[in-house]
């Protein structure tokens, strides 16, 4: 079995990219919650064609969560990530227990707001600061040169954009692109949830919000475009959070046609499983 340097604490994360600095290397850091998939080794892959050097985080960040979401229940395997991310060719592993991370008396929180004020932001209050303060602490005890996210969290990926430059965090923050089964369900440590059923539903969502896109690389309206999507997945059995098509760099509502590059965004339950997905709108066909 191959293996993978694992450190749990700052100071120990600090001394192994000190030794990389010296040596003059560059650093990419992977911030992740485990349970891995080929989604995030996607973007260990993509670290290491940029960089000498790759750390992975895996920490599950209790307050990102809200107080009737999956904290407790969100699948957490180290064994199998530490082996996934040796494979891959991960550097080291960083995975802090909450004390390391939020110590007696943490009282500090980043809030990025605007980017936060709708889509997941308005129906998971708090989230967005819980990721900020995350990733702001995760930025500054690595102090790598790029810091890679997945566009499977879009809203996320744009609010650590803000967040580095606002602060002035010297990092480039580079986007993956979104792994998807086969099917085009884009994977997802919570797919885990669904039932052999759910399952089956589940790529509408990916179907739904391709024909949204092609509709209005067509030059259908926003809005028509999105509701019927809405009015298709819910028929499907999702309860949809929301459909909407949004400018990709300021994520404001867009209305009538749109041009190539709009971003069009959904969140939808399937039971208690909330699944999201983007897409961005093709040049015209
Ligand atoms: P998570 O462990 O869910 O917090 O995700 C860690 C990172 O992996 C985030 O930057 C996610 O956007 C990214 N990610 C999750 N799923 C995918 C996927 N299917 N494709 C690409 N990146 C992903």
């Amino acid at each position: 079995m191959t293996t993978v340097v694992t450190v749990r604490t700052v100071a120990d994360l600090r001394s192994h990219i000190a030794k990389w600095r010296k040596a003059g290397e560059s650093v990419a850091l992977v911030p992740t919650m485990g349970a891995l998939h080929e989604g995030h080794l996607s973007l260990v892959k993509l670290a290491k064609s940029k960089s000498d050097r790759v750390a992975v985080s895996i920490f599950v960040n209790p307050i990102q969560f809200g107080p009737r979401e999956d904290f407790h229940s969100y699948p957490r395997d180290e064994a199998a990530d530490l082996d996934k991310l040796a494979k891959a060719g991960a550097d080291l592993v960083f995975v802090p227990d909450t004390a390391e991370m939020y110590p007696e008396g943490f009282s500090t929180h980043v809030k990025v707001s605007d980017l936060t004020d709708d889509l997941c932001g308005a129906s998971r209050p708090n989230h967005f600061e819980g990721v900020a303060t995350v990733v702001a602490k995760l930025l500054l005890q690595a102090a790598p040169d790029i810091a890679v996210f997945g566009e499977k969290d879009y809203q996320q990926l744009l609010v650590i954009k803000r967040l580095v430059r606002d602060l002035n965090i010297p990092v480039e923050i580079v986007g993956g692109p979104i792994v998807r089964e086969a099917d085009g369900l884009a994977l997802s440590s919570r797919n885990v949830y669904l039932t052999e059923a759910q399952r089956k539903t589940a790529p509408l969502l990916h179907q739904a919000i391709e024909e949204v896109a092609a509709d209005l690389a067509r030059g259908e309206g926003a809005d028509a475009a999105a509701l019927a999507g809405r009015f298709k997945l819910e028929a499907a059995g999702f309860r949809i959070d929301y459909v909407a098509v949004r400018d990709a760099d300021t994520l404001k509502p867009l209305s009538g046609p749109v041009k190539p590059g709009a971003r069009v965004l959904v969140a939808a339950y399937l039971g208690k499983t909330r699944l999201l997905d983007n897409v961005a709108v093709p040049a015209k066909a």
